[in-house]
């Protein structure tokens, strides 16, 4: 419900199309709509010609009535934003962090990042975002590349009794491909690539975040291209990402590419075999299935 108001803006949804939309009965609408301008969360917008019967009226989302904090946390930055209830960011800091630091040091430069930028609004919840692998469900960190002290690090709830706010845990990746997601509803395909210090995808099928089962979908850059490749900080060798990287630490950037491009052959040849998604699971784990996600 409170999506489609976001969704619909400045011009507001009528309760009728809020029925249509959720298939919820326009008693439980009425209900629902109530308690959200009680608590401030939703107003009347003007009313809409219908046709026959009276006009109907319109509700928007009240942007300012709550915000939500965001937290990146990679391997040597912390960025902290604060969105509010259209998901408009309001307010942003960055400041250097070192991910190799113990856990309660980290913890607490990233509670005291989420209360500087809150500034004291209301904050319905916390979200973070940090490199994986990671069980977004159970909010735990397993052996987070390049940083294996975190394997079994319980960060969400670490920062919930940090904060005292809700929190949800997830890969950068799938974030960042969450929130282009939300800017553009209806249902579209498409992979987000992250090309930095680390390389993933983030994965949205039908308008929905794919994560696979252990939350391992779009991990590509452990895929081993070739086996007496450089080592790599995941313990592998000839990873997709250590031969990437190298290349750019050469100023080789047309190498680089290559070793791209070689991942996006496996894609697309995987993709034809028999036209069902990405499995989930990490890249090595389901290479024996198939991989369709690569889109757009
Ligand atoms: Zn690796």
């Amino acid at each position: 419900m409170l999506d489609l108001l976001r969704v619909a803006g400045e011009r507001g949804i009528s309760r009728l199309e809020l029925a249509e939309r959720t298939g919820l009965t326009p008693q439980a609408v009425s209900k629902i709509t109530t308690r959200l301008r009680a608590e401030g969360l939703a107003a009347e917008a003007g009313h809409r010609a219908s046709t026959g019967g009276k006009p109907r009226t319109v509700l928007r989302l009240v942007p300012d009535a709550g915000y939500a904090v965001g937290l990146h946390l990679d391997r040597d930055e912390l960025t902290a934003v604060l969105v509010d209830l259209a998901g408009t960011p309001v307010a942003a800091r960055t400041s250097p962090l070192d991910l190799g630091a113990p856990a309660d040091l980290v913890v607490a430069d990233a509670a005291a990042a989420a209360e500087a930028v809150r500034g004291g609004r209301p904050v319905f919840g916390l979200g973070v975002a940090m490199p994986g692998p990671l069980d977004h469900r159970g909010g735990v960190l397993h052996r987070v590349t390049g940083f294996p002290q975190w394997d079994g690090f319980p960060l969400r709830d670490a920062l919930a009794g940090r904060t005292g706010l809700p929190v949800v845990l997830d890969k950068d990746t799938n974030a960042a491909a969450l929130g282009l997601a939300l800017r553009e509803p209806g249902g579209s395909d498409f992979a987000y690539l992250h090309l930095g210090t680390g390389l993933g995808a983030g994965l949205v099928l039908g308008g929905e975040l794919h994560r696979g089962a252990r939350t391992g979908a779009g991990e590509f850059g452990h895929q081993t291209l070739q086996l007496d490749g450089p080592p790599c900080e995941c313990g592998g060798r000839g990873c997709v990402e250590a031969l990437c990287l190298a290349a750019v630490a050469r100023g080789d950037v047309a190498e680089a590419v290559r070793v791209l491009g070689r991942v996006r052959r496996i894609w697309w040849g995987c993709s034809t075999s028999t036209g069902s998604c990405w499995a989930g699971g990490s890249w090595r784990r389901t290479r024996r299935r198939t991989y369709g996600a690569y889109a757009r």
